[in-house]
């Protein structure tokens, strides 16, 4: 029997909103096209604060609304387009096919999914990244699936052992 190597993961503490964004930010420059990020937590865990981060970092400027209520908000930046999906409202995960979800799985294009549990055995594997409420701050979890987002885990873990506060 072969036994499955760890998945790489990294984690750490983020005290206020200001480090959620800045984890979003962390992740911005190692993104290419072609990355698919999920982000898992409650409702209020911080979920769409880290998207604005990394969108602020890649450039964007305007609002960053959060897609509950249109299923998916697109961005067009320099470097790739970046659709960022909220599946919260989801009746189940097949919808997403019908709704053309492998149109926006591309290699020039980065998909974030906030509630990836609603597009479960849909969605492709990439760098899951979960927030949960601890104390007054939000615990941070990373782990990867699948070669490119183990790239990313690698790269994302050395950006963070520089911040002091995320060694908590
Ligand atoms: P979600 O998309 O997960 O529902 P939001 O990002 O919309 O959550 O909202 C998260 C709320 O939590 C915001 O009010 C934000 O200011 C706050 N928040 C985000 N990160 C942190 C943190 N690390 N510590 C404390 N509060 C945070
Ligand atoms: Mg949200």
């Amino acid at each position: 029997m072969t036994s499955q190597p760890p998945a790489p993961t990294s984690n750490g503490f983020l005290p206020d909103e200001a480090a959620t964004e800045q984890i979003g930010a962390l992740i911005a420059p190692h993104l290419r096209g072609g990355e698919v990020l999920t982000l898992s937590g409650d409702l209020g865990a911080g979920k769409t604060t880290l998207v604005r981060g990394l969108l602020r970092a890649l450039g964007h400027q305007g609002a960053v609304k959060s897609p509950t209520y249109t299923l998916v908000e697109s961005y067009r930046l320099p470097a790739f387009e970046l659709h960022h999906f909220d599946l919260y409202r989801l009746a189940e995960a097949g919808e997403l096919e019908f709704l053309g979800l492998d149109e926006f799985l591309h290699p020039g294009a980065v998909c974030l999914f906030e509630w990836p549990e609603r597009g479960a055995g849909v969605l492709p594997p990439g760098l899951s990244i979960s927030l949960a409420r601890e104390g007054s701050g939000r615990r941070l979890q990373v782990s990867a699936n699948g070669p490119l987002a183990q790239e990313l885990v690698k790269k994302l873990d050395l950006s963070m052992k520089s911040i002091d506060y995320l060694k908590v």
